[in-house]
């Protein structure tokens, strides 16, 4: 195949052989240089001269006299011109900066008129009074609706436009005066200058090839240069789109072939689209990880029927995100890749630490002068690629030390047990961020230590963070603007964000993965393009600019729509040369992703009717994406489980509850002794909101165990705990949190929870006022019994316990009450109902807390003559307030009833020949703290 590059190379290499050291070629990117000089080796075939290669961007700088200036600097001039007609912060000023420049940027490259643009019209007499030409329609209709909008929203307008006009002529100036400029600014002064005759001497000819949407300034530099016999224009294009009107793709080279001469300019115009053979092969597939699957599917494809090659083959995306996953899905036989697009740094291990910093020094508080990190940024740091493998043992202890004592706030560098390597990399993290680039650098030079072994793309990548850093701090430190730790942490947020490292390596050779902007002028026989869709083919970009639509369109300064035909035009171009096209799009628009691009429409309907040696074939993929086989956990009573079911130590109602849910979460929690991992929570968790209202409770009652509490003792009760109740919720939290050195009870979210238990305190108090008086005889009470049980095929004495929050005694029956936060779990006995509610029981339906009811009746029944009824005092939830297990008491009946559902529970557990197995029933699942282990 014949690419337009090649083309070019030996039309260049014919017609100039003699003189190629006088010849400029200029494309619109760099990318395209480099495949043209590839070109020009293969035509030449012998060492020699050769023409000067720029990017348009490169020729503007290298023939115009002004030179381009570093963002974040144009960004500061800017604002230092800006507050003397509004007197900001640098903070509030910096992204409006960013986008006053881009502004300039595209009315200079389009040579706008800019007396005009930003004159701001008080009357729209003046219209007429000032301006002798014709305007243009949308001009005038924007100033009416300007005008004639409400005086509060015109003034404000017209203020800011007058500004506008003011700084946009001094920026000019002062980067003039200075020998700088933004592209924009550069491209109009080369313009300029060449209208009124200024010479390039250093070359002969400058060929201008493959521009498409081409800007006023450049439109005006080809002209001039034209003129005088110095330039040669060359578009990239095929007949298909342009000689067609309805065609979008074909807009701006219509456009263009207006103003240069289509014998002359069209030379590499070719006709393929509608005579060469193309194989088309559009597929969809789900989700961005079937598109990147596929890809490597067809890659596979094109080798497997030696149509590919070390040079012709690119993958093209136009979702950067798919970088990765396409990367993954490339067969090890295609050999060598090369990522055109360079690999984007946000998905660096170190642009994610330094994100990860960030929000560190953002969430650090400080307590009595002491600076303490959230839990959440320090587990997120510690277990950084980076930070981990400096102290293993040091991050590991020191997060389950965060979780078992629930701590929230800590500073990693004050810890005792820190035993660390130089230089101290914890150190330089955990401290205060006064200087952000001096805290970032400090941390990249203690991480790119030689001792820490990575790859040489990794090291790559804090290069360039480095370099860039240091960039963005001295541009900032030649300016005497103080500007707040915030927004540098966005400047070089946003700096970063858009760096690309490029690969090194030979970039000509082996597979390219490009995105869709990189492709231009640049031919391959096999295109395998993804993510076909509307956002992406053409993409639904937006327009972030002071300039109003209706004064861009007046103007001619480009607006969307010209963007979807700027797509068009790099779609069909792509495939113009192509024989072999793979396009992949997302089936799954219910995820977000837009539907099938329209592109692919034409394609079918349109150029494959018109061309009869086009091919077209529509797929639907389903690639294989491997799931690991669940396969059923069940551990059977090996000798040695079933000598740990011996040696258990007790049974307790939640041991037995559990049992009955799920055997194999049983043996998790009993027997394999497998702990919840506890998660460290910044305010109460239910369980600590528990512990704390227990807490209060045996405080208000902790006075009047064995004494007849009556109304009046109520009373005094609630005055008490009223007025010192500051005091009980300090203690509280102390008790909760084990510890004195943070004052947890201010942490804000705790302080809701003191009022909301406070409330809860006080309702239970006017409840048990209701039924006074009685007598409380014991809280927080321990329980047990022994129970004789068959444990794999011995009889052995088995402990039952239980603790209890409070039992009291009224009208001569005992009542054991337990407190509960959650919802009520729990089932009146009835003696009718007997049968029923003990299969309820025994099943892991809702009831675990009938089933703990009975559990602490039949504990303190033992041998006692005593009437005993049990209940749940809920707290919160659809039922509130005590709620008994039985109407009066539980009778003896039902207390053997209970012990003999408990004794073959017991026994099934210690039966060899049951084993441990997951439940079936996936509520309980839905609660399980094994879920992550089980996998059910
Ligand atoms: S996830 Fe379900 S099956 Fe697995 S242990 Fe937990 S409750 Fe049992």
């Amino acid at each position: 195949m014949n690419t337009f590059l090649n083309e070019l190379a030996g039309y260049t290499l014919n017609k100039y052989s003699n003189k190629l050291q006088r010849i400029a070629v200029v494309f619109p990117s760099r990318r395209a240089g480099i495949f043209f000089k590839r070109g020009l080796a293969k035509n030449i075939g012998k060492p020699g001269w050769s023409p000067s290669v720029f990017s348009m961007q490169d020729f503007v700088y290298e023939v115009g006299n002004l030179k381009p200036l570093d963002d974040i600097k144009l960004v500061l001039e800017l604002y230092e011109i800006y507050i003397k007609y509004d007197r900001q912060e640098f903070d509030d000023f910096y992204k409006w900066g960013e986008m006053m420049i881009s502004d300039f940027d595209i009315v200079d490259k389009f040579m706008v008129n800019t007396e005009k643009l930003f004159r701001a019209i008080e009357d729209i007499k003046e219209i007429e009074e000032r301006f002798a030409e014709e305007l243009p329609v949308e001009y005038i209709r924007f100033w009416k609706s300007v005008l004639n909008g409400k005086d509060e929203v015109k003034g404000e307008f017209l203020r800011n436009w007058k500004i506008l006009g003011h700084v946009y002529r001094e920026f000019n100036s002062r980067l003039s005066d200075m020998g700088f400029s933004y592209e924009g600014m550069a491209y109009r002064r080369l313009a300029e200058e060449l209208k009124n005759g200024k010479n390039i001497g250093n070359f002969d000819k400058i060929i201008f090839a493959g521009f498409n949407g081409i800007s006023k300034s450049e439109s005006d530099i080809f002209e001039s240069l034209k003129k005088t016999g110095k330039a040669e224009i060359f578009f990239d294009a095929d007949e298909y789109y342009i000689s067609d009107n309805k065609q979008e793709a074909g807009y701006f080279i219509r456009k263009n072939l207006k103003i240069f001469d289509k014998a002359e300019s069209g030379r590499f115009i070719i006709n393929s689209l509608l005579n060469e053979e193309k194989n088309i092969t559009i597929a969809g597939t789900a989700l961005n990880a079937g598109i990147a699957k596929s890809s490597g599917v067809f890659v596979n494809e094109l080798i497997d029927k030696g149509l590919f090659n070390e040079s012709n083959t690119a993958i093209v995306l136009p979702d950067e995100n798919l970088l990765l996953p396409v990367l993954y899905s490339i067969p090890e036989e295609a050999g060598e890749f090369n990522v055109t697009m360079g690999y984007p740094f946000r998905f660096s291990h170190v642009y994610n630490l330094f994100k990860i910093l960030r929000e560190l020094q953002r969430n650090m508080i400080k307590r009595n002068g002491i600076l303490l990190f959230n839990h959440k940024d320090i587990e997120k740091v510690l277990l950084h690629p980076y930070i981990k493998f400096s102290n293993s043992k040091f991050v590991f202890d020191l997060i389950a030390e965060m979780k078992n004592n629930n701590t929230a706030y800590l500073n990693p560098a004050k810890t005792e047990n820190r035993k660390l390597t130089e230089p101290d990399l914890i150190e330089d993290i955990f401290t205060e961020c006064n200087d952000v680039f001096e805290y970032i650098k400090k941390i990249i030079v203690s991480i790119s230590d030689e001792k820490n072994q990575r790859d040489k793309f990794e090291n790559e990548f804090l290069y360039h963070f480095y370099t860039s850093i240091n960039l963005i701090s001295d541009s900032i430190r030649e300016f005497n603007i103080k500007i707040k730790n915030e927004t540098i942490w966005n400047i070089i947020e946003k700096a970063l964000h858009g760096l690309k490292v490029p690969f090194s390596g030979e970039p000509l050779k082996g597979l390219q993965v490009m995105g869709l902007l990189e492709t231009r002028q640049i031919d391959f026989e096999n295109v395998i393009l993804l993510s076909a869709n509307e956002g992406f083919l053409p993409s639904g970009g937006t327009e972030n600019s002071y300039i109003p639509y209706t004064l861009r369109k007046a103007f001619g300064i480009p607006v969307n729509d010209d963007e979807s035909a700027i797509t068009a035009y790099y779609f069909y171009r792509l495939i113009q040369r192509a024989k072999n096209i793979y396009i992949l799009y997302n089936t799954e628009t219910e995820t977000g992703s837009k539907g099938k691009s329209r592109f692919i429409y034409q394609l079918n309907y349109e150029l494959c009717k018109a061309n009869k040696s086009a091919k077209i074939k529509e797929l639907l993929l389903t690639p294989e994406i491997s799931f690991t086989k669940r396969i059923p956990i069940r551990i059977d009573k090996s000798e040695e489980i079933l000598s740990e079911i011996e040696k258990l130590p007790n049974y307790s109602a939640s041991s037995i509850n559990k049992y009955i849910g799920c055997s194999l979460a049983f043996y998790f929690s009993k027997i394999a002794c497998i702990e919840d991992r506890k998660k460290v929570t910044e305010s109460m968790d239910d369980k600590d909101f528990g512990s704390a209202y227990h807490y209060m409770m045996n405080y208000v009652y902790k006075d009047f165990i064995n004494k007849e509490i009556t109304e009046t003792d109520f009373k005094i009760i609630k005055e008490a705990f009223i007025s010192d109740y500051d005091n009980i919720f300090s203690e509280t939290i102390k008790h909760i949190y084990n510890k004195n050195n943070i004052s947890q009870e201010y942490l804000p979210k705790n302080l809701i929870y003191k009022r909301i238990l406070k409330e809860l305190v006080l309702n239970t108090l006017d409840e048990d006022t209701k039924k006074s008086p009685f007598k409380i005889i014991g809280l927080e009470k321990k329980l047990e019994r022994n129970l004789k049980a068959n444990i794999n095929n011995k009889e052995i004495e088995v402990r039952i316990k239980g603790f209890v929050d409070r039992i009291e005694k009224k009208d001569g029956v005992i009542m054991i009450i337990d407190y509960k936060t959650g919802n009520a779990k729990i089932r009146e006995y009835k003696e009718k109902e007997k049968d029923e509610f003990f299969s309820l029981l025994k099943s892991s339906n809702d009831k675990e807390h009938s089933l703990q009811a009975l559990m602490y009746v039949y504990l303190l029944k033992g041998s006692s003559k005593e009437l005993i009824n049990a209940g749940m005092y809920y707290l919160r939830g659809n039922k509130k307030g005590l709620i008994t297990i039985s109407e009066n008491y539980i009778t003896s009946d039902a207390i053997k009833e209970f012990e003999n559902m408990l004794k073959n529970n017991i026994e099934e557990i210690g039966n060899p020949d049951i084993p441990f197995i997951q439940t079936s029933d996936e509520k309980v699942c839905a609660w399980c703290e094994y879920s992550g282990i089980c996998y059910k």
